[in-house]
């Protein structure tokens, strides 16, 4: 007998209880223990200064345009991985599957728009402005209506269509910069974008979109007070695309801190920058707020213990703690203590210092303020 057969016997035999509680059709049995469990994964992460730490994708695929998947199927995984919020924003202008699914601009957000609600997920309307590189792709969300906005390949419609976006409330962010580096001008501040920013109708930039971390666009957001977006930009199913079996590995999205779980917070924190992008085990955004997003999550405990060596070697223990699913890495820059500590999600790592030691300064190095620069941090010790 092979291991697959003792297997299947043994369960036979073990789940006599399983089976009798499907006894309503006679003569069949119900094999349920092979049925993927359905739960809500929870992402934990601390309020930040009073706000809530929203989880968002706005830029996703479906078969309405060139996603390989149904809408209903984006929510269950927007669901099942602890989202609170995302878009279905598929393309304006590109429809591979036009022959076999209906051409329909609104279409894919309006078969999910009631079951979001009965899930308690914040579904926000969006859409893909689709034209050629550069400068490429903006999404607009917070959109009423997606087939306002015309399909043309004409450049000069590309800046009418999000003008129009934008004059209509749209929040619009360029999407991954640089994704096609051989075309000239596709990852520089054109002046197509600049043009875009001085009449105020681009809100923000893919810092990270998918598996791609855009570095310049990070300058931009922090020189320009653009908003830092990291999205999936999902086409196939994100099982397929993530190795979530992984730890750490999770969909890029954007961590949105938000004075309340409504589309209204979403927008206000949008518009006023309290974003960060996080994808793997890194975070991406301006200075103030991934120094807040750390700040809330990891906490240095007092001093628990001093270790006399004498000749002024005398060395003082802390705990520090990481009570988040985020991840981080820090090196020591200033100071005599610890060199390097990991912060696993969810758990403490012990440190030491000199006992004389005010100070410890660490890059956390799992983090990124500019293209070239980790954020810097400063545990006082006394
Ligand atoms: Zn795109
Ligand atoms: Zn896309």
């Amino acid at each position: 007998m092979t291991k697959k057969n003792i297997l299947f016997f043994g369960l036979l035999f073990c789940s006599t209880t399983l089976f009798a509680q499907r006894t309503d059709v006679e003569g069949m049995a119900y094999f349920d223990e092979q049925r993927h469990p359905n739960f809500r994964e929870n992402i934990v992460i601390p309020d930040v200064n009073g706000y809530r730490v929203l989880k968002c994708d706005f830029h996703t695929h479906t078969v309405f345009s060139d996603g390989l998947v149904w809408p209903t199927i984006r929510l269950q995984e927007a669901w099942s991985e602890g989202l609170d919020a995302f878009a279905l924003t598929d393309h304006i202008e590109y429809h591979p599957f036009k022959n076999d699914v209906k051409v329909d601009h609104n279409r894919s957000h309006e078969i999910i728009e009631k079951d979001a609600q009965k899930n308690n997920i914040i579904l926000v309307k969006g859409t893909e402005v689709t034209r050629s590189t550069p400068p490429g792709h903006f999404n607009a969300i917070f959109i009423n209506d997606a087939s306002e906005f015309i399909e043309s390949q004409d450049a000069a419609y590309d800046k009418a269509t999000v003008m129009k976006a934008a004059e209509q409330g749209a929040f619009v962010f360029w999407n991954h910069p640089g994704w096609q580096p051989k075309i000239k001008g596709s990852y520089e501040w054109i002046d197509f974008v600049e043009d875009l920013y001085a009449n105020q109708a681009l809100h923000g930039i893919e810092v990270i979109n998918g598996f791609g971390f855009h570095k310049k666009a990070l300058d931009w957001c922090v020189d320009k007070n653009l908003t830092v977006m990291g999205t999936s930009d999902i086409h196939n199913l994100i099982q397929r695309s993530y190795d979530t079996d992984r730890d750490y590995v999770h969909r890029t999205m954007t961590l949105v801190m938000a004075k309340e779980r409504t589309p209204e917070a979403i927008r206000e924190a949008l518009d006023a920058g309290r974003t960060v992008a996080w994808a793997s085990k890194y975070l991406a955004g301006k200075e103030e707020h991934v120094r807040a997003l750390f700040d809330a999550c990891v906490e240095l405990k007092p001093p628990h213990y001093t270790e006399v060596r004498g000749n002024g070697n005398n060395t003082t223990f802390y705990e520090i703690t990481n009570n988040s699913d985020l991840y981080f890495e820090l090196i020591l820059t200033e100071g005599n203590g610890t060199r390097g500590i990991v912060l696993y999600p969810q758990s403490s790592q012990l440190i030491s210092a000199a006992a004389d030691q005010s100070s410890l300064s660490y890059d956390v190095v799992s983090t990124y303020v500019r293209s070239d620069q980790h954020l810097n941090v400063t545990f006082n010790l006394n």
